[in-house]
C-alpha cells in the first residue's frame, strides 16, 4: 500500500460552491513536477484566508491542495539543481493556486520555483517570515532602489499589525528607518514599538477619501491595505518619494487622483511576489537572512499544527491575526 498522509482539499460542486475538507493523499495524487519535497513547515497568508474561505477567486483549480509557500527538505528530485536532503523555500508561482500547495505533507513543484534555505534560518523561521514577509523585503528593495534610504525621512507602514507589516516595520526599523505604523487596533500599539516603530498612528486618519495632496508627512511607505488608505499615503508622500504598493487588505480601487505624481514626483511601485524572477527571489531572501532581527521574528509569530489552518484561514481574511502564522507540519 502506498504512504497516505493527510491534506486540505478546497472543492467545488455542480453550482459551483466551495468547500474545505481534510482529506488523505498519496504521492501519486501530487500534480506534475521534477522535485517532492517533505513539507516541514507552512503559514497561513491572507491569500491562503481567501483560498480556504473562497471569499476571492484565488483558487482556480479544483480540487486543489491551498498553501502558498511552504519550506520542507528535496525526498527525490529528476532536476539537476536539487538533491535528497536538500533544504528549499518555495512562494508563490501559482502554487496553492493552480498547482497542488502547501497543506500537505508532501508537494512536488518545479525544481526552478525553489529557492535554497539561508543559512542560518529554520523552515520553522522561514514561514515565520513566509511569503509575506518575502513581499515586506521585496517592498523595502524597491524603495532602496528608488532612493528612499533612512536619510530621507520617515516612512509609512499600512496594515502595519498584520503579516506583511509587521515584518516590514521590523525590517524597517532595523535599517535604521523613522518607522511610521499605521493600525485599526491599537491595542497592539506596545507590538508594533516593540518592533521598532518609532510612531503608531490610527488606521482612521487614512481610510477616508483622499485629498489630491495633503500635508507631507513620510518619504515613503508601504501599503498592504490600497482603497482609500493607499490614497491617502501617496497624497502624503513628500515631494520625489515613492511608496511600495504590495496589497489590498482594505480594497483593490484605488480612489486616487494624478496630482502627487504630476505635482510632487511621487512614484507608485508596484510589487508582487509571485511571479518575481528567481534573481530577485535569491537577493530578496539573502537580505531577509542578514537584516531580519530573529529574535523579532520570533516575537511577531505563533505557531499552529496542521489543525489549526481551516480556522486561522478564517480568522486571517476577518482581520483578526496578529503578525505571522507558522504551521509546523
Ligand atoms: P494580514 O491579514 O496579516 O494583514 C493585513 C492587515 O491589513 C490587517 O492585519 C490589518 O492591519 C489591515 N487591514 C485589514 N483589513 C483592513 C481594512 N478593511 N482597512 C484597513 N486596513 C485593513 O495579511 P498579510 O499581511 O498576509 O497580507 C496583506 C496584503 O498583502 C493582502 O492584501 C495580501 O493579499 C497582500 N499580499 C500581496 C503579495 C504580493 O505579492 N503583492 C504577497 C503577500 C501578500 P491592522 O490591524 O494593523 O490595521
Amino acid at each position: 500500500m502506498p504512504e497516505t498522509f493527510k491534506a486540505i482539499l478546497v472543492s467545488r460542486d455542480a453550482d459551483k460552491k466551495q468547500s474545505v475538507a481534510v482529506t488523505d493523499l498519496t504521492d501519486a495524487d501530487l500534480m506534475e513536477g521534477d522535485v517532492t519535497v517533505a513539507v516541514e513547515a507552512t503559514t497561513v497568508n491572507y491569500k491562503d484566508g481567501l483560498a480556504i474561505t473562497g471569499k476571492a477567486p484565488v483558487v482556480r483549480r479544483w480540487p486543489l491542495v491551498p498553501g502558498i509557500d511552504f519550506a520542507g527538505t528535496v525526498i527525490s528530485s529528476s532536476n539537476p539543481d536539487w538533491r535528497q536532503g536538500d533544504k528549499v523555500i518555495l512562494n508563490g508561482w501559482g502554487v496553492g493556486e493552480t498547482h497542488f500547495g502547501a497543506y500537505a505533507a508532501h508537494a512536488r513543484v518545479k525544481g526552478d520555483w525553489l529557492v535554497p534555505l539561508p543559512q542560518g534560518i529554520s523552515a520553522h523561521d522561514a514561514m515565520a517570515v513566509g511569503t509575506a514577509g518575502y513581499t515586506a523585503m521585496l517592498s523595502v528593495m524597491a524603495l532602496e532602489r528608488h532612493g528612499i534610504l533612512p536619510d530621507r525621512g520617515p516612512v509609512v507602514v499600512t496594515g502595519a499589525a498584520g503579516g506583511v507589516g509587521s515584518v516590514a516595520v521590523s525590517i524597517l526599523s532595523s535599517l535604521g528607518y523613522h518607522v511610521i505604523a499605521s493600525t485599526g487596533r491599537n491595542a497592539e500599539s506596545p507590538y508594533l514599538i516593540n518592533l521598532g516603530a518609532a510612531e503608531v498612528i490610527s488606521r482612521d486618519e487614512l481610510n477616508q477619501p483622499a485629498k489630491p495632496l495633503a500635508k507631507e508627512r513620510w518619504a515613503g511607505g508601504i501599503d498592504s491595505v490600497g482603497s482609500h488608505t493607499l490614497a491617502n499615503v501617496l497624497s502624503m508622500t513628500s515631494y520625489g518619494g515613492a511608496v511600495a504598493a504590495c496589497g489590498l487588505a482594505g480594497g483593490m480601487d484605488l480612489p486616487s487622483s494624478v496630482a502627487p505624481f504630476i505635482l510632487r514626483g511621487v512614484s507608485l511601485l508596484g510589487i508582487d511576489s509571485v511571479m518575481a524572477p528567481k534573481a530577485v527571489r535569491l537577493e530578496a531572501w539573502r537580505r531577509i537572512g542578514s537584516d531580519l532581527d530573529l529574535q523579532k521574528l520570533a516575537g511577531l509569530s505563533r505557531t499552529i499544527g496542521f489543525d489549526g489552518i481551516i480556522d486561522a484561514a478564517r480568522d486571517i481574511v476577518e482581520g483578526k491575526i496578529r503578525g505571522r502564522v507558522v504551521v509546523d507540519m
